[in-house]
């Protein structure tokens, strides 16, 4: 590893470039000058190592990974990129000598939010560990000019914001204007001799843009190549030398909004045009990106397979297989069979829901209209696999039509899930759970066919974010315990258990925790104006806000113990915070209502003086990574309430099983293997369990009958329906409460209340007993060592992409 300059020169580096970068004198620098002059720093350092990585590469003809994703959510780079460097110490020491602390200078860069989710923070993580295990590998996504929207909460209500993190620029990326490629549209398609032909309408440029990926504990780097969208120079050229400058920033505004803003994630498919667009404009550009650099190092495509695995993260960009095979057969001559089986060798497919209204279709008539040469390639992969399938079932016409990468039930449909499948090597689930429901329901016709092609790879996170970087005290304590090298070796907190004992350790554990909860208190109060009590149990409900997620079901609870303190405020009541955070997509009327009831609860139980500190309810606005890593970091409870067989995995479980919080949760997604791993006597697990869900809907499930049977139920839902939680409209809730009792509940809350609450009570048992606790936390820590993004890419190398990581 390179020696890190001493304090000494790194000041001295720090002057140089306030006065050669960023044009001030030294003694006049602001905040966001020093911000800027640091990060300086670290991208020359980063850019150094990506120059010598490259090299290598190139030198090696290595065998890359190529990682598809539309989304990238990567939070701030700086405290990441000085920790890979190793100029955490000595940056915090220049920053102190100039009276300012690293967390303000670093709370001082927007977060990069490309994605909206768990999905868009895995790819983030992942390509953390790619870096740190030296897997030659490109992360390639779409540059956004607008990121996630920022949320405010105006009355309770969701405001969105739009998030225009590139307004100042970002000192980030390195534009590679050389690296640029046309990505076509539309137009038609004619056939000679076997050949197809297409004369596409339309053009647009995409253009790189690389964020270095700095690896951990080694010089390794990473590529996240994102492609903005720019119009041909000579399209806006024509109009404007007409003189008609509006029609030239119109057509150049047609064809650059490709990348502006990325679509929000209401787990139904976007049903527009620019959505596909973007998935096409993305996929084709990086597909066309690495043939080129195939062929730099080699004399042909015929070798593509053994140098470059092409992962796609979820089906956004399925539509990559048929982009190669367009090059291939129609661009390069490469015959249709050699180049299908070429395909095969090189994909593989990553599947994150199992919700049927999740997966992804297109129109078939649209896409014959924006991409006619590739639905025409659709439909012979189509008819090729399908012909193979028949031959399989004879006479199995229903078997068929399951298979088909049609849809023909209604208006015809390309099913992006079936082209995925059919066109990869390996699929794989993202818990044990999850990919063994993939092989027995939405994919159990392939899984008969091509058994050996599925298989499991459980999440991950990175430690580095997401303890070294978001809890320092912890990550302090560790070092002194267990030496540095958890970071990289995540299975080392095992050893935790020797020190359960160690009276001195769990001391300073809990003052961890405890310094946690008062930071996470003070950013509440800033963010919400509301105070809460360090000393009270924080239960923490954070994640994208959606009826699956059930955070209706954790208010359920709420008002239950809301009620129950009122009915019995003499009772030893376990002081709680609960505290939830979460962005409802913009169009989701049903999850923007209940982060409007979270509000309307909160502001009657906070302002009850009958019930004091016993309970508060808070919603901390914005989630993101960097909100994350303040929350994450404070919690003792966490929730991970699902209805069981609809979470395939979750990463904010781990999150914050990792930073010592305690799980209520359902036995679904990777809460099952966070239970086999902690131990079931560390974790609180209650609720009906996948097959239980299943065989009630079968049976048939009639949530009246629990709202009748239960009397605390029916007061809880009574007391939300009939507006006392919303007096001004009585009536605001109505509906909500109506979608649970008379309308199906989709979700089975009224059947998991009870068990819930009960489970409710049993965490205040064990919260009365400090030191019981606090055991508990430090087990699941200990527990947490195959949660590393490390452990899931060393198997995505290992398993699926043939891929040898770099020993370290
Ligand atoms: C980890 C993470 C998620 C995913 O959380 P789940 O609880 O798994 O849904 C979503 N958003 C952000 C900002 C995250 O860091």
């Amino acid at each position: 590893m390179n020696a890190s300059p001493p304090p000494a020169s790194l000041s001295q580096l720090v002057d140089d470039h306030l006065l050669h970068t960023i044009g001030v004198e030294p003694r006049r620098a602001t905040p966001v000058d020093l911000v800027q002059a640091v990060s300086h720093i670290a991208r020359a350092e980063l850019s150094e190592r990506w120059v010598q990585n490259q090299e290598q590469e190139r030198n090696g003809k290595a065998r890359r990974v190529v990682y598809l994703s539309m989304e990238f959510l990567m939070g701030r780079t700086l405290c990441n990129a000085l920790a890979a460097l190793g100029l955490t110490q000595e940056t915090a020491t220049v920053l102190m000598q100039r009276a300012k602390s690293m967390e303000d200078i670093a709370s001082l860069e927007l977060d990069a939010a490309l994605g909206n989710g768990g999905l868009g923070r895995l790819a983030s993580c992942f390509l953390d560990s790619m870096a740190t295990l030296g897997l030659p590998s490109f992360g390639y996504g779409i540059r956004y000019e607008y990121g996630m929207f920022a949320q405010h909460i105006l009355n309770g209500c969701q405001m969105e914001n739009p998030d225009s993190w590139l307004k100042d620029g970002t000192i980030w990326e390195f534009p590679r204007p050389h690296i640029a490629y046309p990505v076509r549209f539309g137009g038609w398609v004619t056939h000679e001799n076997d050949v197809a032909r297409w004369a596409p309408a339309g053009e647009v440029t995409a253009k790189a843009y690389d964020m270095v990926i700095p690896g951990h504990g080694t010089d390794k780097v990473s590529t996240l190549r994102l492609w903005k969208a720019v119009a041909p120079d000579l399209i806006d050229l024509r109009a404007f030398n007409l003189g008609d400058y509006g029609r030239a920033a119109s057509t150049k505004n047609e064809y650059e909004n490709i990348s502006w803003v990325l679509y929000p994630n209401d787990s139904t498919p976007a049903g527009r045009e620019l959505r596909l667009k973007q998935e096409y404009f993305f996929v084709s550009a990086s597909i066309q990106d690495l043939i080129h650099r195939h062929l730099e190092e080699h004399p042909g495509l015929e070798n593509l397979a053994e140098h470059v695995a092409i992962h796609l993260n979820d089906t956004h960009p399925a539509i990559a297989v048929a982009e190669l095979m367009r090059i291939l057969h129609d661009d390069r001559a490469m015959p249709w069979n050699k180049a299908w089986n070429l395909c095969k060798a090189v994909f593989s497919y990553t599947n994150h829901t199992l919700m049927p209204e999740a997966l992804e279709t297109w129109d078939v008539a649209l896409m014959q209209s924006v991409l006619p040469r590739h639905m025409e390639i659709i439909f012979r992969i189509n008819k090729e696999f399908l012909d193979y399938a028949a031959r399989l079932r004879p006479n199995d016409k229903p078997f068929i039509q399951r298979l088909s990468l049609i849809d023909d039930s209604g208006e015809r449909r390309v099913r992006m899930a079936h082209l995925s499948v059919v066109a990869s090597h390996h699929i794989n689930g993202v818990s044990a759970l999850h990919s063994e429901l993939l092989t027995t329901t939405v994919f159990a016709d392939f899984a008969a066919i091509w058994p050996e092609r599925f298989t499991n790879v459980t999440n991950g996170i990175t430690p580095r974010r997401w303890l070294a970087q978001a809890n320092h005290g912890l990550a302090e304590l560790l070092d002194e315990t267990l030496g540095q090298t958890w970071r990289l070796h995540l299975e080392e907190l095992q050893r935790l258990h020797n020190h359960l004992a160690d009276i001195d350790f769990v001391r300073r554990f809990m003052t961890v925790k405890r310094a946690n909860k008062a930071r996470l208190a003070q950013h509440i109060a800033h963010t919400t104006g509301i105070e809460v009590n360090p000393e009270s149990m924080f239960d923490v409900h954070v994640k994208r806000i959606h009826e699956y997620k059930r955070q209706l079901l954790n208010v359920l609870h709420v008002v239950t113990r809301y009620q129950a303190i009122l009915a019995d405020p003499k009772a030893d009541w376990v002081p709680r915070t609960v505290i939830f955070a979460g962005k409802a997509a913009s169009s989701y009327q049903t999850a923007k209502s209940i982060i409007r009831l979270i509000h309307d609860i909160g502001t009657t139980i906070n302002n009850d003086p009958r019930v004091g500190d016993r309970l508060k309810v808070v919603f901390v606005p914005n989630y993101g990574v960097s909100v994350a890593e303040i929350i994450l970091p404070g919690a003792d409870l966490s929730e991970q309430i699902s209805t069981a067989g609809t979470e395939a995995s979750g990463t904010g479980n781990m999150k914050l099983a990792l930073n010592g919080a305690l799980t209520i949760g359902t036995d679904d997604g990777a809460n099952i293997e966070i239970r086999q791993n902690v131990g079931d006597e560390n974790i609180f697990i209650f609720g009906l369990k996948t097959p239980e869900v299943r065989a009630l809907r079968i049976a048939g499930y009639h949530p009246v009958d629990y709202y009748q049977q239960n009397p605390a139920l029916k007061a809880v839902l009574d007391a939300i329906a009939s507006g006392q939680f919303s007096p001004d409209e009585p009536d605001r809730y109505r509906g909500l409460v109506d979608t649970l009792v008379w309308q199906g509940d989709h979700y089975m809350l009224l059947a998991d209340y009870a068990s819930y609450v009960a489970m409710q009570t049993k965490v205040d048992e064990v919260y009365r007993q400090p030191e019981l606790w606090v055991n508990k936390a430090i087990r699941n820590v200990a527990g947490m060592g195959m949660f590393s993004s490390d452990r899931a890419i060393e198997e995505y190398a290992r398993r699926i992409w043939r891929v040898q990581p770099d020993l370290r």
